[in-house]
């Protein structure tokens, strides 16, 4: 597995490896300290892809909390590793500096409720600013045929597909499902910075989500009354959550009945972290048929 830093390099090896006869290349975009839920969308890329990239680079410009910018995980040697173990061809590794030189002004702003709601409302609207022109850079410098997606960040999907279908990028944006610990929680980079106390507590965010779906699947498809399901779990668990929030699941515009399929997004302070969570609601087929 080769280590590259720059720009150039990454285009000169993607190059050499279509030369080869790769017949598809994939590219994983995180920002490393390296957990399953990461390495299950290179397993996802090494399915679907002969190359596969993985990008570690720490977006100062998606960050609007100086703290969280300053204590987010950086851990490259032990990342390089995990990465190689789980079948990388080359980790793109640049310095800010490479990706924002001196002079750099252009910033991708995707529009519309797709940017204003949730994680926006939340962390302030230059978040996905930042994702957007980031996510653009890489799938140019990379030219890759499909990059993956958690879906753990669904806005994110739902920001990133806006953007490729707007700009014309060539890549197809493959979203992959949320890896969980054994008790619910989803994995996380953050999680490192959650106590013993704060990732008990935490666990009451997919419980929140769990007894929203147990919900539905006894009938229950108004998202208020689904909302204090997941409200009342988090409230006893001690979480006053940032949001609770049904949305339709491809245009995050809010949503009153699970009639169309609808996202529940979480997003909560647990200790100084803040985790987001979120599930996908469709009708079972036992209510869609009454
Ligand atoms: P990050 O390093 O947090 O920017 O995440 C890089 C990619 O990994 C993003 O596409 C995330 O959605 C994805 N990801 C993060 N956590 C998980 C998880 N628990 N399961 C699946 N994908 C994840």
């Amino acid at each position: 597995m080769k280590i590259v830093r720059t720009v150039s390099e990454l285009r000169g090896i993607v190059r050499q490896a279509r030369t080869n006869g790769s017949a598809l290349i994939g590219l994983v975009p995180t920002m490393g300290a390296l957990h399953d839920g990461h390495l299950s969308l290179v397993h996802a890329a090494r399915r679907d892809c002969g190359f596969v990239i993985m990008s570690i680079f720490v977006n100062p410009k998606q960050f609007t909390e100086a703290a969280d910018l300053e204590g987010y995980p950086r851990q490259e040697a032990a990342d390089t590793a995990l990465a190689d173990a789980a079948g990388v061809d080359v980790v793109f590794a640049p310095d800010a500096s490479e990706l924002y030189p001196d002079g750099f002004a252009t910033t991708v702003h995707v529009t519309g409720p797709l940017t204003q709601t949730l994680e926006a409302a939340g962390r302030g609207p230059e978040h996905f600013d930042g994702v957007a022109t980031v996510v653009s850079k890489l799938l140019i410098a990379a030219g890759a045929d499909a990059a993956f997606f958690g879906q753990k960040d669904a806005q994110q999907v739902l920001v990133v597909r806006r953007m490729v279908a707007d700009l014309g990028i060539p890549t197809d944006i493959v979203a992959c499902p949320t890896v969980r610990d054994s008790d619910g929680l989803a994995k996380s980079s953050r999680n490192v910075r959650l106590s013993g106390a704060d990732r008990a507590q935490a666990v009451a965010i997919p419980r929140a989500l769990e007894a929203v779906e147990a919900a539905l699947a006894l009938g229950e498809t108004g998202t208020d009354a689904l909302h204090s399901r997941a409200t009342t779990v988090l409230t006893a668990a001690g979480i006053t959550p940032e949001y609770v929030a049904f949305v339709d699941a491809r245009t995050l515009l809010p949503a009153t009945d699970i009639a169309e399929p609808v996202l529940c997004a979480i997003a909560a302070r647990v200790g100084s972290v803040r985790l987001i969570d979120n599930t996908l609601l469709t009708l079972p087929d036992t209510i869609e048929e009454n």
